[in-house]
């Protein structure tokens, strides 16, 4: 589907000696003593890293890593990344202690085909979030071709990202390949029924998305934060919980176009309410119909669990954004983690996109149940609300 160049069009003769500047996105979590607890965003880079070897170019990867707002700051610097990758893939893995200058000049001049280089975070630099073409043009220094495999930074309109591209021939990486792919196959041919299942805790972050969605799925499930919109929309007493007056209307027209359309969506029935919004504090279950003036809902309830598993049980395709309950707190994690295993348990093509539900799936050991983990939650989101990914724009048309 990609209308985009891709290195799969890139052959040895293209690409042999070739010095490509790889955009990738090595913004790992690292633990309070910086080792790095989950290194899926660089093994997901390795196919278009190791492609780009074998057929010997020179490698120089671009990421940024934390927020350091513009200046260097220690802690954020790329060593343990550029360690882990040597690890992952052998051969020669260099570190350079900036991302454009001298220091990256002399480091590309040394490098031998299938030679990797890392380069130095590039938001040490302001001038990179701020999309700076003459940052863009440094970047680009020394460099024969670009290649974008950074899905997790593709919505954003970066030097490293898009900038870069009007200096150099760009190409999309097989990451963003595989991501686009899976994401507009889901969406546009998907093994149907398709559901979504789409949580959080606040409807305005994903409108878009639940609108764009509804046009394409058969079953909408709507759990998290963002139910308690849609239950108060139906006149439903939803005591404390999350609730965002001001899209209630929203919420009523997107329950409205679902029912001209044959659309089911699928609410909250049962909700695990608290008084106070703490992991210890008493709860209980209740209707989501009936929740006490003085409660809030933290997560869905059993009798909702049993519903969701009974669509799953069908679906064809499911893709899942945003956790179904307070889920970082482990007394309301119990919903999200339910539906975690019954999709590992379910036939159907499973997508997930990225962000808390990844996470969720990941601390539950499912990762490798799952057909497809987005590596970008925030791209993926964007992509579903049926956004153009600025990253991805600026490739070269086929
Ligand atoms: P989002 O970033 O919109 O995907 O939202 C994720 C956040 O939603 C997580 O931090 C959850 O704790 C939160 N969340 C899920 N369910 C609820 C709820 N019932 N009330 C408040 N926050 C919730």
């Amino acid at each position: 589907m990609l209308n985009k160049k891709s290195i799969s069009d890139l052959s040895r003769a293209d690409l042999d000696g070739k010095v490509v500047f790889v955009r990738v996105d090595f913004n790992v979590p690292v633990d309070a003593n910086g080792v790095i607890t989950d290194d899926a965003r660089i093994t997901a880079a390795v196919p278009t890293i190791n492609y780009l070897r074998e057929n010997g170019a020179r490698v120089v990867l671009a990421s940024h890593y934390g927020r350091p707002k513009g200046q260097v700051v220690e802690s954020m610097r790329l060593n343990v990344v550029a360690d882990r990758l040597r690890e992952l893939i052998g051969g020669r893995v260099e570190k350079v202690d900036d991302c454009v200058g001298n220091s990256v000049r002399s480091a590309v001049n040394s490098l031998k085909p299938g030679d990797v280089l890392v380069l130095e975070n590039v938001r040490f630099y302001k001038e990179e979030e701020q999309n700076d073409p003459g940052f863009a043009r440094q970047l680009s220094n020394g460099m024969d071709l670009f290649v974008l495999d950074a899905f997790g930074t593709a919505h954003r309109a970066h030097a490293s990202t898009a900038g870069i591209a009007q200096f150099l021939p760009a190409y999309a990486g097989f990451l963003i390949e595989k991501e686009l792919n899976f994401l507009d196959k889901a969406i546009q041919t998907p093994q149907r029924p398709l559901v979504a299942i789409i949580g959080g805790a606040k409807i305005s972050s994903k409108i878009d998305v639940l609108k764009h969605m509804l046009a394409k799925v058969d079953v909408m499930v709507i759990g998290g934060g963002m139910a308690f919109t849609f239950l108060k929309a139906q006149g439903y007493e939803i005591g404390k919980s999350i609730c965002e007056n001001d899209k209630i209307e929203e919420a009523k027209a997107i329950m409205a176009e679902a029912k001209a359309t044959g659309k089911t969506i699928i609410l909250p029935v049962d909700s695990v309410v608290v008084e106070k919004f703490d992991n210890d504090a008493p709860s209980q279950i209740v209707s989501s119909h009936e929740i006490p003036v003085d409660k809030e809902g933290v997560d869905v309830g059993p009798k909702t669990v049993e519903i969701i598993k009974d669509v799953l049980k069908t679906a064809g395709t499911v893709m899942w954004n945003g956790p179904l309950g307070v889920f970082e707190l482990p007394n309301f994690a119990k919903g999200t983690f339910a539906i975690a295993e019954a999709l590992a348990a379910s036939n159907a093509i499973t997508i997930i996109g990225g962000g808390d539900s990844a996470a969720a799936i990941k601390q539950a050991n499912l990762s490798d149940k799952m057909t497809h983990i987005s590596t970008g939650g925030g791209a993926s989101l964007e992509f579903l609300e049926g956004k153009t990914l600025p990253g991805i724009a600026a490739l070269e048309n086929k």
